[in-house]
C-alpha cells in the first residue's frame, strides 16, 4: 500500500501574511487526516514564516516543500537557492521540473536530472514533475515524452525519496483535467518505465497526478490503481478547497 500524498503548489502566490493565515486556518480543520502526507509548497519567500507557524501548532503532520532547488550547493549564483538553505529551514521535499519552469525558464531535462541529484545528497524529497503537451497528446507522443523525461530526469540516481507528479501540461491550469482513464493509462506506463530500471522498487514510488485537480474530481482520480495522489495548483490556494481535496472520499 502506498501512502497518499497531495501536494499544494502554490506557485507565485501569497505573502507571508497570507501564508500564515492560511496555515492558521487550514491545520485544525485536517488534525484528523492522518493517512495521507499533506504537503504544501509556498514561494521561496514565505518559507520561513510557513516553518514558525507549523511550529507553533504542535502536532500538526503537515509537511514543507520548496518549488525549486538549484544544483549548486552556494557560490555565485545570483536568485538561485541550494538544497542546504532549504532543509535548514525545515522543507522535506522539493518540486522539480514542473512545466512552468521547463516552459519559462528554459530548463532542460539535463538541469532537472542535476536538482533531483542535489535535493537526493541534501536529503530532500524529489517531486519530479513530467507530462506531455496537448501537441505531442495529439501527435500520439504522449509515452516518448513520458518516457523521455523518466529516463533522463532519473539519470543515474535511484527512486529512495522521489515522487513521480505525471502533469499533461494541457490540463495546468486550463480547468481541463485529464480523465481519470488517460491519467490512469499515462501513470500505469510510467510505473511500467520505471519497473524496467529499477525492477520491483517501481511499485513503491508514488505517482501522483496534477492537472486542474478539484473537490469534485479528486474522488474519481484517487480511486484509479496508480494515482497515489495529486499535485494541486489552483485549487490549493483556497483554504476550504484544499481541505476538500485531502478529505476525499476513501473506500
Ligand atoms: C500545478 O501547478 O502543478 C497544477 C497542476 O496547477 P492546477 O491545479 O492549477 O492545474
Amino acid at each position: 500500500m502506498r501512502r497518499p500524498f497531495i501536494a499544494a503548489n502554490w506557485k507565485m502566490n501569497k505573502t507571508i501574511s497570507e501564508t500564515q493565515d492560511f496555515i492558521s486556518e487550514f491545520v485544525p480543520q485536517v488534525k484528523e487526516v492522518t493517512d495521507v502526507d499533506i504537503v504544501i509548497a509556498p514561494p521561496f519567500t514565505s518559507l520561513t514564516a510557513a516553518a514558525e507557524v507549523l511550529k507553533l501548532l504542535v502536532d500538526t503532520h503537515i509537511i514543507l516543500a520548496a518549488q525549486d532547488v538549484f544544483y549548486e550547493e552556494k557560490g555565485a549564483y545570483t536568485g538561485e537557492v541550494s538544497h542546504i538553505m532549504l532543509s535548514e529551514i525545515g522543507c522535506k521535499y522539493v518540486i522539480i521540473g514542473h512545466s512552468e519552469r521547463r516552459q519559462y525558464f528554459n530548463e532542460t531535462d539535463e538541469i532537472v536530472n542535476k536538482k533531483v541529484k542535489a535535493a537526493k545528497r541534501g536529503g530532500l524529497g524529489a517531486i519530479l514533475c513530467i507530462g506531455e503537451s496537448l501537441e505531442e497528446r495529439e501527435a500520439d507522443k504522449t509515452f516518448d515524452v513520458l518516457e523521455r523525461e523518466i529516463d533522463r530526469g532519473l539519470y543515474e540516481t535511484d527512486l529512495e525519496n522521489v515522487v513521480i507528479a505525471y502533469e499533461p501540461i494541457w490540463a495546468i491550469g486550463t480547468g481541463k483535467t485529464a480523465t481519470p482513464g488517460q491519467a490512469q493509462e499515462a501513470q500505469a506506463f510510467i510505473r511500467e518505465r520505471l519497473r524496467v530500471k529499477y525492477d520491483n522498487k517501481a511499485d513503491e514510488v508514488r505517482i501522483i497526478y496534477g492537472g486542474s485537480v478539484t473537490p469534485d474530481n479528486i474522488d474519481s482520480l484517487m480511486v484509479c490503481k496508480d494515482i497515489d495522489g495529486a499535485l494541486v495548483g489552483g485549487a490549493s490556494l483556497k483554504v476550504e478547497s484544499f481541505i476538500k481535496i485531502v478529505k476525499f472520499n476513501r473506500i
